[in-house]
């Protein structure tokens, strides 16, 4: 029923961002695993490499570390001497292999490879005469010396498919190799592991599946021992590291992420609520909640739009609150709002889920019902609202009554467009006030003349004394014995740009239902007696409504006014109707004696319509009477109103009152009222009403001449009858 911005929506907005943070989040971690796995595993290739090339280098070095004790060995010069004694050759190198804790050493002559002396523990190498000499002869292939044999870079499994000799060699003199070696056994091995840092290093026989293996091959190509050792470290060890470094981090990111996140989604959230509150703060009306005008109107338009598409009709109702005002004035402001709220709660609770309701302001609303078959649903809505308006509203301490009047436009019957609907009710509205008020009525096309003006009055008028579309025009009371100007009655005009001249006689009535007589006539006063300063002596008569006269401060304005415009004592004439007594007499008798009291003249104007004329004559202080128009009218008609007439001048004169007979058309009338005695005459017969200007001109016109206006004649056929 209430159209109110998509909030869920935007607040599923708001959740859905955080699928990307978490996808951010993901990414960032998924390449971290990524790099890192890479990076494990380049890092054990690496390592793997390493080792393998240390243990290949290593194994020789053990031979470069033999070598190298062997050349600074300061027997090695001896040794050289002493090779031609086999025996004493022998002794050398068994002392050597003490000194240097090489297994064995051997000397080997070059040109031949023969063994010249050899020394230790053969029997830990048995084969080892043929694995050098397997050795030299390989190399003899590509002449014997130590370089060929390779200093320092042979390393090969030995039969015993246990160990691993190193064997060092180098030239001494021109016909001799010197060599050494020493096996790596498991205590080799275990130095060889510490010094290369490649963890438990072992010999297996055979070629080793393991990745980390070095493969060493025996002398005769087939057999094979291999090296193997723990990897020191491998991917699994150190993804298992990262991984922890990983979760950590990602535990991190994420208390970061979701903290980030929730303060972000805190601000998108508030912002949000800021925006739909602004939102709805422009589309609803603050004080009930309800849509506002601009919603209505585009709910009105979408439905319009939609009507080709079914079979049923739209209804526009336009509701206006009767004696709203009341409540406020009565009860206070917070009163009627409660009001207001408690009005559309209880509509509300009338309509269907597709009706809209909306308050336009001040104490208007309207409904927009849709899908509707015949206007009968319609009427029976509006009833039902007129029903909920007349149960009493409780306030505190106290229930207030009111009611509505409603005016109901249909789609596509009276228009298919906004505006024309809008305005079709407003015309219905209008129609039901003027028929009275908590009621309903149906548009019809056509509207009366009347009821045209009185709406121009209700959009108008207000903006009328603004615009300075209203004017004066003035009609003189002469005396009826010579004719003379004795007053002039101020008479309001509203020239409407559009329809031209308006008569007062059709807007003052609208003027003082929609409260606009106020200012309206206090626009009259002031103008009136601004324009009594052209006229010296003369009197100026000016109507006041019964409204107007019953405002607190209405003498207080009127004194104002009279001082503003140098107005002396009995210049203004204020005409009042019997209307301004029926009320509140005592407050009107006061007012009266105030205005009395600072020189304002009192007529009783319209003198005769009213019913209980006499009694206001005799307790109200009054200085003229002015016989209403209707009685010269009936005059023509019978002799009674003759009499009456008569009767009314007498009276009049007895209690020591001016009498004006209003609406003076002919001679006839005018010998008549004249030979009954009554003071002054008004009417067409001397004037229409006219501008000031036109007043200018007949009492300069009075002054020069004699007599402009009609010789008075003997008395008419129309006489009262003395009886
Ligand atoms: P009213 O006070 O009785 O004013 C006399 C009305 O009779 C005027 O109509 C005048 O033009 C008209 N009239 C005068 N002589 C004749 C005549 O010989 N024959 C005919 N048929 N009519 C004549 P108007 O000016 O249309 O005013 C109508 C009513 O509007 C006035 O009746 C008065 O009650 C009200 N009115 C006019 N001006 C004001 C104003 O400034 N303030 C207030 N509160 N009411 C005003
Ligand atoms: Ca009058
Ligand atoms: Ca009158």
């Amino acid at each position: 029923m209430m159209i109110v911005p998509g909030r869920s929506k935007k607040a599923q907005g708001a959740s859905l961002s955080m699928v990307p943070i978490f996808l951010l989040v993901l990414c960032v971690m998924g390449s971290m695993v990524l790099v890192a796995h890479r990076a494990a595993m380049r890092q054990e290739a690496f390592e793997l490499d390493r080792e393998k090339r240390q243990l290949a280098q290593s194994l020789g070095f053990e031979a470069e570390n033999l070598l190298a004790g062997v050349s600074r060995d300061e027997g090695l010069g001896e040794l050289f001497q002493a090779q031609r004694s086999k025996e004493q050759a022998e002794r050398l190198l068994t002392a050597f292999n003490r000194r240097q804790a090489t297994d064995y050493s051997v000397m080997i002559n070059k040109s031949d490879g023969q063994i010249i002396a050899e020394s230790g523990e053969i029997e830990t190498f048995p084969a080892r005469s043929s694995y050098i000499r397997a050795l030299i002869d390989a190399s003899r292939m590509r002449g014997l010396d130590a370089t060929t044999i390779g200093i320092g870079r042979e390393s090969r499994v030995m039969q015993d498919g246990q160990s691993v000799l190193s064997l060092a060699t180098m030239p001494i003199g021109r016909s001799i190799i010197f060599a050494t070696a020493r096996p790596l056994g498991s205590a080799g091995l275990r130095r060889l592991s510490t010094m290369l840092a490649i963890p438990n290093l072992r010999l297996v026989p055979g070629l080793s599946d393991a990745k980390t293996s070095y493969a060493i091959p025996g002398l005769n190509g087939t057999e094979h021992l291999s090296l193997v050792w723990n990897p020191s470290r491998t991917a699994a060890e150190t993804l298992a590291d990262l991984a922890i470094f990983g979760l950590i981090a990602s535990i991190v990111i994420a208390v970061i992420a979701l903290f980030l996140f929730r303060r972000m989604r805190h601000s998108t959230e508030a912002i949000l609520m800021r925006e739909a509150k602004a939102s709805h703060e422009a589309r609803h009306d603050p004080l009930s909640g309800l849509p506002n005008r601009a919603v209505f109107c585009e709910a009105l338009a979408e439905n319009i739009e939609d009507l080709p598409n079914r079979d049923s009709n739209i209804a526009v109702l336009l509701l206006d609150l009767d004696k709203f005002k009341d409540v406020n004035d009565t009860y206070g402001h917070a009163a009627g709002d409660k009001v207001i709220v408690d009005f559309g709660n209880r509509v509300r609770a009338l309509l269907r889920q597709t009706d809209v309701i909306a308050r336009l302001g001040g104490d208007e609303f309207a409904v927009l019902q849709s899908g509707i078959r015949t206007h009968l649903e319609s009427n029976r809505l509006a009833q039902a609202i007129i029903d909920a308006a007349n149960r009493p509203f409780q306030l505190e301490g106290a229930s207030a009554h009111i009611g509505v009047t409603i005016g109901i436009s249909f789609a596509p019957d009276d228009g298919m467009d906004v505006a024309t609907i809008l305005r079709a009710a407003d015309t219905a509205l209008y129609r039901a006030k003027n028929e009275g008020r908590n009621r309903f009525a149906l548009y019809e096309h056509r509207m009366t003349e009347a009821e045209r003006i009185r709406k121009l009055v209700d959009d108008e008028l207000r903006g009328a004394i603004d615009r300075d579309e209203l004017t004066l025009v003035y009609q003189p009371q002469v005396h009826a014995d010579s004719g003379k100007i004795a007053s002039v009655e101020a008479l309001v005009r509203w020239r409407h740009p559009t329809h031209g001249l308006i008569s007062p006689a059709t807007f003052i009535s609208a003027a003082e239902e929609r409260g606009l007589i106020v200012p309206l006539g206090e626009w009259v006063m002031r103008r009136a007696c601004q324009d009594a300063g052209r006229w010296p002596g003369l009197r100026v008569g000016v109507n006041v409504s019964a409204i107007q006269f019953r405002q607190a401060n209405f003498v207080e304005l009127v004194g104002r006014i009279m001082t503003e415009y140098k107005i002396e004592p009995g210049r203004l004439e204020v005409e009042l109707t019997e209307g301004v007594l029926v009320e509140d007499a005592d407050q009107a008798e006061a007012a009266m004696m105030d205005l009395r009291s600072i020189g304002v003249k009192l007529a009783l104007d319209d003198f005769g319509t009213g019913y209980s004329s006499l009694i206001y004559l005799r307790r109200f202080a009054f200085d003229k009477i002015k016989i209403d128009k209707s009685f010269l009218d009936s005059m023509e008609a019978t002799g009674e109103s003759a009499i009456l007439v008569h009767s009314v001048v007498h009276l009049g004169r007895a209690l020591g009152l001016e009498v004006t007979a209003e609406g003076v058309e002919n001679e006839e009338q005018r010998r008549f009222l004249q030979a009954v005695g009554c003071h002054f005459l008004q009417g067409y017969l001397f004037s229409k009403p006219v501008s000031a200007d036109a007043i200018d001109e007949m009492l300069r016109t009075e002054r020069g001449e004699s007599a402009v206006l009609p010789v008075v004649g003997p008395p008419s056929a129309i006489t009262p009858n003395a009886a």
